[in-house]
């Protein structure tokens, strides 16, 4: 069997994403995709505009930004806290999937390039705590999908291996019909 990697018609990117080690590898990477420059990720007016038959077409597209918002949830369910981490969305379309009912038409994938800000919070937490924690860091994406496009589960693991508190657990609860 061939399996076809992703390979997206547009990039919609903020600005200033190439100061990232992960924006540069992503630009180079997709040096021959049409960009399109935005101000912000969480506001792409071209794309709230389309209408809800040109889902699959959004889907097409990647966003690349740098994460704002670092603010961990607390979660009395599955892990200790909810924590943003470095993608949103899905390149996916599976019918029963939340992402999909939870956030219609910016479903599509943004990336973050911002990824040594976001774990240098997860480690600083874990070592302020005195009892192991649990970090979900996949429930507003599928980090086993984003891997394919950024190696962010394999960079996320090998740099978290190098951390003395490696008590900590990280959970990739993807968001398969909850
Ligand atoms: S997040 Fe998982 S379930 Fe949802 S569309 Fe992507 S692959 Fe499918």
């Amino acid at each position: 069997m061939v399996i076809k990697m992703f390979k997206p018609d547009a990039l919609y990117c903020e600005k200033n994403i190439e100061n990232y080690e992960l924006g540069k590898e992503l630009l180079e990477k997709y040096k021959d995709v049409p960009k399109i420059i935005i101000d912000n990720h969480n506001n792409i007016e071209e794309m709230r505009k389309k209408q809800n038959t040109e889902f699959p077409k959004m889907k097409r597209n990647l966003i690349i930004g740098v994460r704002k918002t670092h603010k961990f949830v607390e979660n009395h369910k599955t892990s200790d806290y909810l924590v943003p981490y470095t993608s949103s969305g899905c390149t996916a379309m599976c019918m029963y999937c939340y992402l999909v009912c939870n956030y219609n038409k910016c479903a599509y994938l943004r990336l973050f390039v911002n990824r040594e800000e976001m774990l240098n919070k997860i480690i600083k937490t874990a070592e302020k705590s005195e009892k192991e924690l649990v970090f979900e860091i996949g429930s507003n994406s599928d980090l086993i999908l984003e891997n394919t496009i950024t190696n962010n589960l394999v960079w996320t693991i090998e740099n978290f291996a190098n951390n003395p508190k490696r008590k900590t657990y990280f959970s990739n609860q993807v968001p398969h019909g909850r």
